[in-house]
């Protein structure tokens, strides 16, 4: 390899965690995530976990301490627990932490794997723990599949964090009894302001919930301590008292986190996204095609010059979303 410098943008945000999208597939459809006809990617296209695996060598050589596997939904893959158990012999040698986000819908199957893999902390997204409005919301799910799985990740030794995306008039009133449940069960909970990433089929304007609002209503009802916790992440962090519940507000609409973002994504095709939110990209597969893993670490570092310095969501009536790409293609 070239270099085994750290990864350092154009704006001086060290770059230390790769989310990958293993796969643009999912067997649910949640409203704000995906129109219900989506048309994904022909098989052919996905790059093989050979591959996956020689990106990911090239960020961990160059300090990428932290991947997530994401997606789609990443357990839809047959490969994605083997490519868990590769990257997590990695682990306390280059990478400190292997992690996944999923809906849970087939990881019964595969926690005991997963754990074994070396993922200790999982995110499983729950919008409603009401099965009518669980299927509503993801157009196809079996709330009570979803709940196994976290059972079975909790019997697994996988710490489990609730990703809840809040919706105006769909499940604003479930947030408080969420936020108790996670209290309950020693989960914590993140709570995600919907973002205009790719068309769907409504207009998200009308299910957009500020964030700010929310809490107000949860700090009446609850005692939240502000948390120092800081990753470089988008969340901010409040300890629910007397429970080891941290929640955490994503909030990209109301509270921009950009300045401390230390994170790329990398699509199951191949292509490295520099922002969430953005279109600056660079093809890492052909790279690896083309000149293997020298060539990649060159397109790599080339790239950190193309960070974008923000996002720039925007919700408004009829807006257009910020990029036409879905969540799912760069994982959430
Ligand atoms: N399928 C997995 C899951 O749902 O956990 C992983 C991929 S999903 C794209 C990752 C996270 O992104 C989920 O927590 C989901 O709720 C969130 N998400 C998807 N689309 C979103 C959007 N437009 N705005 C905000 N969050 C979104
Ligand atoms: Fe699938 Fe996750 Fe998107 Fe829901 S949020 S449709 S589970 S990728």
């Amino acid at each position: 390899m070239a270099s085994a410098s750290a990864l350092i943008d154009a704006h001086g945000r060290t770059i230390r965690y790769l989310r990958i999208s293993v796969t643009d597939r999912c067997d649910l459809r949640c409203r704000y995530c995906m129109a219900e006809t989506m048309q994904f990617l022909p098989r052919e296209r996905l790059m093989s976990a050979d591959e996956i695996a020689s990106l990911a060598e090239c960020f961990i050589a160059r300090g990428v301490h932290k991947i997530r596997l994401s997606g789609g939904e990443p357990l839809m893959r047959g490969d994605t627990v083997a490519l868990a158990e590769r990257l997590g012999s990695r682990l306390g040698n280059g990478l400190d932490e292997l992690t996944m986000t999923t809906n849970a819908t087939r990881l019964a199957r595969h926690a005991g794997a997963l754990a074994a893999a070396g993922i200790r902390r999982i995110n499983v997204s729950l919008d409603s723990r009401d099965p009518d409005t669980f299927r509503h919301i993801t157009r196809t799910g079996d709330l009570a599949r979803v709940l196994d799985g976290i059972e079975a990740a909790r019997a697994a030794g996988i710490a489990i964090k609730i990703n809840m995306v809040a919706l105006k008039g769909l499940n604003e009133h479930e947030i408080a009894p969420m936020l108790a449940w996670c209290g309950e069960q020693g989960f914590d909970l993140s709570l995600i302001e919907t973002m205009p990433l790719g068309v769907i089929d409504e207009d998200r304007t009308d299910r957009f919930l500020p964030l700010p609002g929310v809490f107000e209503a949860l700090s009446s009802r609850f005692s939240l301590v502000r948390d120092s916790f800081r990753t470089a992440g988008p969340a901010r962090y409040w300890q629910l008292t007397g429970t080891s519940t941290r929640l955490g507000l994503i909030s990209p609409l109301t509270a921009n986190f950009c300045d401390g973002c230390n994170r790329v994504r990398l699509t199951t095709e191949g292509l490295l996204y520099l922002c969430l939110g953005q279109d600056a990209h660079v093809d890492l597969r052909a790279a690896l095609r083309d000149g293997g893993p020298p060539a990649v670490d060159a397109a790599i570092e080339a790239a950190m010059a193309r960070k974008p310095a923000a996002h720039d969501f925007r919700i408004a009536p009829g807006a257009a979303p910020a990029v036409a790409r879905h969540m799912s293609v760069t994982g959430g």
